[in-house]
């Protein structure tokens, strides 16, 4: 059987990115034959709209935003972490009531990123930490995954369940 797998919505080519844009990936377009796929945007979720002004993590990672202890800003200082925990919020439930078994999720990303994520300067750099919907999906224990690591991606949608 197919496992069931979270994507963020932007790699698979919706159009769910802060500028309208995506990040579409060619080696993942034989992905829908491999895993049943449910397409979710964190952000969009969170009731954010799309175009949006793009925002980073100030002052930690999404572990520390859900801890009340850093906050997601825009770049002209807007205050959007209600909406970023919102997101995940709404990610996780969608994750429960759709028995996702992992998540493939957008590099970097203030809200997808795993284990790296741009470092609240909006100068391109990055720092360790998770983005806050990777965070909260992590805090359950699901297997998650980024567009930079497709084969160990693959190799563990072709894992048996345990
Ligand atoms: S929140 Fe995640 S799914 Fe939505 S555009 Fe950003 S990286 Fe893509």
């Amino acid at each position: 059987m197919k496992k069931r797998v979270l994507v963020s919505a932007c790699l698979l080519g919706l159009r769910t990115k802060y500028d309208g844009g995506h990040n579409c990936l060619q080696q993942l377009s034989d992905l829908p034959a491999k895993a049943a796929l449910i397409p979710c945007c964190p952000e969009q979720l969170g009731g954010l709209p799309t175009p949006r002004r793009p925002a980073e993590i100030r002052g930690g990672d999404g572990h520390a935003v859900l801890s009340g202890t850093a906050a997601v800003m825009t770049a002209d200082g807007e205050d959007v972490t209600r909406a970023f925990c919102l997101g995940a919020q709404e990610t996780l439930r969608l994750a429960g009531l759709l028995s996702v078994q992992g998540a493939l999720l957008k590099a970097r990303s203030p809200s997808c990123g795993c284990g790296s994520i741009y470092d609240g300067t909006f100068s391109g750099k990055t720092r360790a930490g998770d983005g806050v919907t990777a965070a909260l999906l992590r805090r359950q224990g699901l297997p998650l995954f980024t567009e930079g690591e497709t084969e160990i991606f693959l190799q563990w949608l072709e894992e048996r369940d345990s």
